[in-house]
């Protein structure tokens, strides 16, 4: 913002006129000069920039492609998210047992009070066409062979889940859907991919001066060229993944920042729930395994999870034991692993015969073969960390966000769906249902939005290279200890408090470094992720109870006196005005 303002106040904040500046536009997109469009001086311009390749990103681009010209930028290559790394599966109703109200049931009963109802039957509903829609695009889940010969979808069962219900493509679910999704986006004659591009800002007409609010397009570093582009559309999708990053040990890639969240929050945007993070309990303890987790299903098909002296302890915690939800498993790991002074439990899936654990679990299977841990023989090493943002940037059931023209969908948004504690497998129905709301919203709205017209250049004239990078190394390790130390799985109003004495400081010197500096991914990456933390920390001191994925010391139970309410955040410059 500080970078960005005084260049554009300079060439537009006067002149500002919505009537004027929706009148100079260019009509028709695709009538565009594309020689024009490739300088750097001039916008790239679209019908919708959608900023994220996972699962969401992917989905609403293929979802809205026959129909208008889409722009999808991802931060590294194309496929690097978090969907690639999914292996568990998707969650849908399919079995002749189960039923959509099960289903409904569970997830509320996994979100603690904090799910919307209308949002989880509209998602647990979608759940068949969703596998119906990835399936017609080739992604080759499991199947088995019927008693008649025939064969079907293998289900399997995770956490929470009263019935078998994860559609799963063996143990690399995410792999499957996400390479499947990238062949169809490369192909379509009307996807416009950008490969290594970081956003950097969302360009609004607030930003601008304007008194109105419309989101116009955003600033984006091409990492390879290093230069700044403009994209400008007349609609735009967040769809950046979660911001489980913010935390030093995690299950997620690194391109999980919270950059969308950051972004959304800075343009305007309320967020909800930031202070539910859901803490996976069982990653690879390996000092050569870098973010690998240990799928759910390896409890769900019978991994018992041990003490170092090799007795169970789950039953002492909840008796659900073994299939209990993910945070009550996180959180007894996290009490015994301090109580006992160790660095891990162990999951172990060594008495299942060897050919059932190979075929279920090849992936992990492969992965822990490399590192000499072979789990038909011996139990695996696990420690819980940092593995998905259930809260987000506040949307309404078609993925809208409090900034007319912005959209947010997947692990980015707060639609609802997970209140409290997100369910397991629920997360990539989510992506897949909120990009066909998403879509049929845009392409209803498209007719009557006009593209976005000049926008201005990004300004680089008043900062030079940093020579000091150091500071980023440094602020970017401890911002990531702190909120593991002071705001991880278990909380204290006293540790939340010493962490938010802590951001304010980073913020402080990290919007100095970015006044001065040019832009480069770590640094962007960083001031997101102060701003990611600070919201985590506000919206944890905000709840007076433990709920969910919130626990806390000081304030032990649920809050029985209200019904249970979400945390909703309001960017500070957007707060309605007080009479
Ligand atoms: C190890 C692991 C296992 C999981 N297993 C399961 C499972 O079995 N079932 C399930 O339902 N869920 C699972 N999840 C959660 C699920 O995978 C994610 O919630 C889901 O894939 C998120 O998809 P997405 O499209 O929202 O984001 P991602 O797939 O994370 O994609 C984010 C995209 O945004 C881009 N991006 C980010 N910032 C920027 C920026 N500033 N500029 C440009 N691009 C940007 C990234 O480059 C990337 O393309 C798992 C997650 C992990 C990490």
């Amino acid at each position: 913002m500080k970078r960005l303002l005084p260049a554009i106040m300079d060439c537009h904040f006067e002149a500002f006129n919505p009537t004027g500046f929706f009148g100079s536009i260019v009509t028709a997109l695709s009538c565009f000069d594309h020689t024009a469009r490739r300088h750097p001086m001039h916008p790239l311009l679209f019908d919708v920039l959608i900023i994220g390749s996972g699962a969401s990103g992917l989905s609403l681009a293929l979802r809205l492609a026959d129909r208008c010209r889409v722009a999808v930028v991802s931060k590294v290559a194309l496929s690097e998210g978090s969907t690639i790394y999914a292996q568990g599966g998707i969650s849908a109703v399919l079995d002749a047992q189960d039923s959509i109200e099960s289903h409904i049931q569970d997830t509320l009963t996994a979100g603690a009070g904090l799910c919307d109802p209308e949002i989880v039957r509209l998602v647990v509903e979608r759940g068949k066409s969703s596998i119906d829609w990835l399936r017609q695009r080739g992604v080759p889940f499991t199947e088995v062979e019927t008693d008649q010969g025939t064969s079907q979808l293998h289900l399997t069962r995770e956490g929470g889940h009263t019935h078998r219900r994860v559609v799963h493509a063996a143990d690399a679910t995410g792999r499957a859907v996400e390479t499947s999704l990238e062949r169809h986006a490369r192909a379509h004659p009307n996807i416009e991919l950008f490969e290594h591009h970081n956003t950097i800002d969302l360009i609004t007409t607030r930003k601008l001066g304007g008194r109105s609010q419309r989101v116009l397009g955003a600033y984006v570093l091409d990492t390879d060229r290093q230069r700044v582009v403009t994209f400008g559309a007349r609609l735009v999708a967040l769809a950046t993944g979660g911001a489980s990053k913010v935390y030093l040990y995690t299950s997620n890639p690194d391109v999980c920042t919270g950059d969308g969240i950051a972004m959304a929050w800075r343009a305007g945007a309320r967020v909800a729930n930031m202070e539910f993070i859901q803490f996976h309990p069982t990653c690879l303890f390996h000092p050569e395994a870098r973010s690998f987790l240990i799928s759910e299903a390896v409890r769900g098909e019978g991994g018992r999870l041990l003490l170092p002296d090799g007795s169970q302890f789950l039953h002492r915690f909840d008796p659900r034991a073994e299939l209990a939800p993910r945070d009550i498993v996180a959180r007894a790991i996290d009490y015994e692993m301090k109580r006992l002074g160790v660095d891990c439990v162990y999951l172990d899936i060594s008495h299942m015969p060897p050919e059932f654990v190979r075929g279920h679990f090849p992936t992990i299977h492969a992965h822990c073969l490399a590192l000499n841990i072979d789990i038909t023989r011996s139990p695996i090493p696990v420690v819980p960390a940092a593995h998905y943002t259930c809260g987000g940037i506040l949307t309404d059931r078609d993925a809208c966000t409090d900034i007319p023209g912005l959209y947010a969908i997947g692990e980015v948004a707060g639609t609802g769906l997970h209140g409290a504690n997100r369910m397991a497998s629920n997360s990539l129905l989510e992506c897949l249902v909120f990009a066909e709301q998403a879509a049929r919203h845009m392409l209803a709205t498209l007719p009557d939005t006009p593209p976005p017209g000049e926008l201005p250049p990004w300004d680089e004239s008043r900062v030079t290279d940093s020579d000091e990078e150091v500071v980023v190394a440094h602020n970017w390790d401890e911002v990531r200890r702190f909120m593991w130390d002071y705001v991880g799985i278990v909380r204290t109003n006293k540790r939340l408090e010493r962490a938010l004495r802590r951001v304010e400081l980073l913020k402080q010197e990290i919007s100095d470094y970015y006044g001065h500096f040019r832009v480069t991914s770590d640094l962007l990456e960083l001031r997101n992720l102060v701003i990611v933390a600070e919201l985590i920390i506000r919206s944890g001191l905000a709840r007076h109870e433990s709920r969910g994925l919130h626990f806390t010391l000081d304030y032990p139970t649920p809050d029985d006196t209200h019904p249970p309410r979400n945390t909703i955040l309001t960017p500070p410059d957007f707060l309605p005005h007080k009479t």
